[in-house]
């Protein structure tokens, strides 16, 4: 050790260190790079290996140190050892002397910086002595500071067991103080505070203070690493779970989304005829596909998707075969007549032949139901060597239907046009749109409107379905479309439309196309054979008249099934080989006559009329009653009539006050009789203008006191001035007279070019009277 001087000034090489504080009693080795520090240490050698250590208050890497820099007091250390560990390290073992307080500090060599090196003027200092009479406070001190250094052997990760154990054992004051101080972490700031402590009670208890917060940050440490470490075991057993759902679903068949989506990739490159902005657009999904967890309610989606957009027929066609004579006995072979709606399918189908690609032309069927619209589409299809698919429209008033609800909707579906093209499996199938006339709309949207789309030749090239988002091109596709009543179809629809009508069958029309159809069909659909069943021509009639009333076939075709139905039992229980339906057996087959047509009375009566009404079922003979009362002029109308039907009645009253005397009557009828007009059946709603000439006439009747003929029906609108006005429905209407055995038919004369499609069998039978006002009606029908 240096002299002491008078101020017990020391002057020695100075090292300064960085993040690390000494003490006395302290012996530590470690690393040295600064050349100063270097430069230092072997000074200190030089001289009598004494050196003081003091710390950097912040870490600074340059080499120029200033003293403000630096701690007041640091520790005068001896080197014990150094070694060069390499060109530019020694490692150092230094042993902590006393503690000293720094006066000055400056350079040495500065100009030379390879060997500069600090020194400091140092005035070394000493802590206080422990005095004996503070012994119970030591012991105090250390049992408290013997808990800490536990607790915090507890919770610094692998502390060494031996340590503890030493620790345990002493008792002592300064060796515990000395231990714990090499042992803590404690901050290099915090170190100081406990070296610059003289007192070595204070000292120790700056040592307690510091070393139990480094237990509590350890402890904190601790519990945070136990919950993070049991979220990351959550997760591994999330991944685990995860890992064995995927081996169950792939051993319950259900692929995992990546060889799924790897799947569609696959599908989606061998599909042709996609455009570019639709492959992009599946690629995409099928990127998500692959990044999904099985089994998620989105992969679900994605695949439902991809599945129903990939199997859209986007390169699949058939090849049309437009061959006229082959059409010809298909379209014979299953319909019965028809001639106008065959020969107008002929016609459409020429064209296509001739100018295969004019586009745009949409066939309307139009009429009754049951009278073979449905099927004769399917004919077509058949003999265009199309698919056939049918879409049905009836009751559809939600937009979505036809053009599908948007894929972010809970269980979204394409709409119907799109289904269809994925049940056809070809982009040009024929498409049967049933009851166009039957879509409405409301609050969600037009269907109408999405329907003009698909039909739209002009933009159904690029169709686009709201669930798909994709354009499809729907221009091969033929669509033909149904509907009861033309007028009931959108204009912008039936504007795009090319109109055929279908009437309703004659009697003897339902009678062959029972013989040449239904028969043989039903025979087949329950097992029969000509051989084990068949029905008399008579029981055809039966069943058409008194079981069936309709302007189709279709209750027709239902009830000869229902006769086969039961010959079938019959054979199959062994009672009969063979059946032969006859009208008397329909009786115990079908239960009692449902329907007895109507007659015509067997004499000429007064104020009894034949009128001819047009219902949904075909024609049927009304008749009209008048009785006149004496009273005071009160008109009365019943049987359910319509306000036209009120109004045409009124109308002809009026026009029998104007011709009153040329008939024999009363003018002054209007004051002193009630006129009461009756039309049976009351219960059935009746309407329309149609039996204005028949209530004339029968008005007349009533009021001269003249007998009607009672072989004549009559058809026709009146006017005021006595005009008789067209109708429609004459050729349902004299089917109707026929059947009842009416010889003369009054019509108005404008409807006579109308007679050509009245059936040749009535036409043959019954005299057709063509007038043009009241007065030829009269000749004719009065007796
Ligand atoms: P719509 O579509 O007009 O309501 P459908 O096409 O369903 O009627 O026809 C009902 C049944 O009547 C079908 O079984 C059909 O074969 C039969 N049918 C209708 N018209 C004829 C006809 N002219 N020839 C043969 N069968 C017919």
């Amino acid at each position: 050790m240096p002299q002491k001087k008078q101020k017990q000034i020391l002057s020695m090489p100075t090292l300064v260190m960085r993040g690390l504080v000494m003490f006395p009693r302290m012996s530590v080795h470690f690393d040295v790079t600064l050349k100063n520090s270097i430069n230092a240490i072997e000074k200190a050698i030089d001289n009598d290996k004494y050196i003081f250590l003091v710390a950097q208050r912040e870490e600074n890497f340059s080499e120029i140190v200033t003293m403000p820099e630096l701690y007041n007091v640091g520790v005068i250390a001896k080197v014990i050892q150094s070694v060069k560990t390499s060109e530019d390290t020694s490692r150092i073992l230094v042993e902590g002397i006393r503690k000293a307080k720094i006066h000055d500090f400056y350079p040495v060599n500065f100009d030379n910086l390879d060997k500069l090196y600090y020194q400091s003027e140092v005035e070394p200092i000493d802590d206080k002595k422990l005095l004996l009479k503070d012994k119970e406070r030591h012991m105090a001190i250390v049992r408290t500071a013997k808990n800490v250094f536990q607790s915090y052997a507890l919770v610094f990760p692998n502390f060494p067991k031996r340590m503890s154990k030493r620790i345990d054992k002493t008792n002592d004051f300064i060796e515990l103080f000395d231990e714990m101080l090499y042992t803590v972490q404690i901050a290099p700031e915090h170190k100081q505070q406990i070296l610059e402590q003289q007192n070595p009670i204070k000292a120790f208890e700056l040592l307690i203070k510091y070393t139990s917060k480094e237990c509590k940050i350890l402890d904190y440490q601790k519990s945070l690493f136990e919950t993070t470490k049991e979220r990351m075991d959550q997760n591994q057993r999330d991944y685990f779970l995860r890992e064995q759902i995927k081996v169950l679903s792939q051993q319950l068949g259900e692929d995992d989304t990546q060889d799924e989506a790897m799947e569609f990739l696959a599908k989606l490159d061998s599909v042709g005829g996609i455009d570019n902005e639709t492959y992009e657009k599946l690629e995409k999904e099928c990127h998500k596909l692959y990044k999904m967890a099985p089994g998620s309610p989105e992969s679900a989606i994605i695949r439902n998707y991809l599945d129903t957009v990939l199997s859209l027929p986007w390169d699949k066609k058939t090849k049309d075969s437009i061959d006229l004579k082959r059409a010809i006995k298909v379209l014979d072979s299953e319909h019965f007549g028809l001639k106008d709606v065959k020969k107008r399918i002929l016609e459409f189908m020429a064209v296509r032949k001739l100018s295969p690609d004019v586009k745009g032309q949409i066939l309307c069927l139009v009429g009754p139901p049951g009278v073979g619209k449905s099927t004769i589409a399917k004919s077509v299809a058949k003999a265009l060597g199309r698919k056939y698919v049918r879409v049905s429209l009836g009751g559809i008033r939600d937009e979505a239907e036809i053009r599908g609800h948007r894929k972010t909707y809970v269980g979204a579906m394409p709409g119907r046009i799109t289904n269809a093209m994925i049940q056809a499996k070809v982009k040009n199938p024929l498409v049967l749109l049933d009851e166009i006339d039957k879509m409405s709309n409301d609050f969600r949207g037009d269907p109408a409107a999405a329907m003009l789309e698909v039909l739209d030749a002009e933009q159904n090239s690029t169709f686009r379905d709201h669930y798909t988002e994709v354009d499809f091109d729907l221009s091969e596709v033929m669509f033909i479309t149904t509907a009861n009543d033309m007028y009931s179809i959108p204009a912008p629809l039936l504007d795009r439309m090319e109109i055929i009508e279908i009437g309703s069958y004659t009697r003897e029309e339902k009678f062959h196309i029972a013989k040449k159809h239904l028969v043989k069909k039903e025979l087949k659909n329950n097992g029969l054979t000509s051989k084990t069943c068949s029905i008399s021509d008579a029981s055809i009639y039966t069943i058409i008249d008194n079981y069936t009333r309709e302007a189709g076939v279709r209750k027709l075709e239902r009830t000869i099934s229902s006769v086969m139905r039961k010959v079938a039992v019959e054979i199959v229980e062994g009672k009969v080989q063979k059946v032969t339906v006859t009208p008397k057996m329909l009786e115990q087959m079908l239960g009692p006559k449902k329907y007895i047509p109507e007659e015509i009375e067997k004499q000429a009566q007064v104020g009894i009329v034949n009128g001819l009404a047009w219902t949904a079922v075909g024609g049927e003979l009304m008749q009209i009653e008048v009785a006149v009362l004496d009273g005071s002029g009160k008109i009365e109308l019943t049987g359910s009539l319509g306000d036209v039907m009120k109004e045409s009645a009124k109308a002809a009253i009026t026009h029998v006050r104007s011709i009153a005397k040329q008939y024999d009557i009363n003018p002054d009828f209007y004051k002193d009789k009630d006129i009461h007009i009756h039309v049976p059946e009351g219960a059935v709603p009746k309407d329309g203008p149609s039996a204005g000439l028949a209530i004339t006439t029968a008005v007349v009747s009533a009021l001269s006191g003249r007998k009607v003929r009672n072989d004549v029906a009559m058809t026709g609108e009146v006017t005021l001035r006595g005009r008789a006005l067209a109708i429609g429905g004459l050729r349902e209407k004299t089917m109707a007279a026929y059947r009842a055995g009416v010889k003369t038919v009054i019509i108005p004369k404008e409807n006579k070019p109308d007679l050509y499609e009245v059936d040749d069998v009535v036409k043959n039978t019954i005299e057709f009277v063509p007038v043009e006002n009241v007065e030829s009606v009269l000749k004719t029908a009065l007796v």
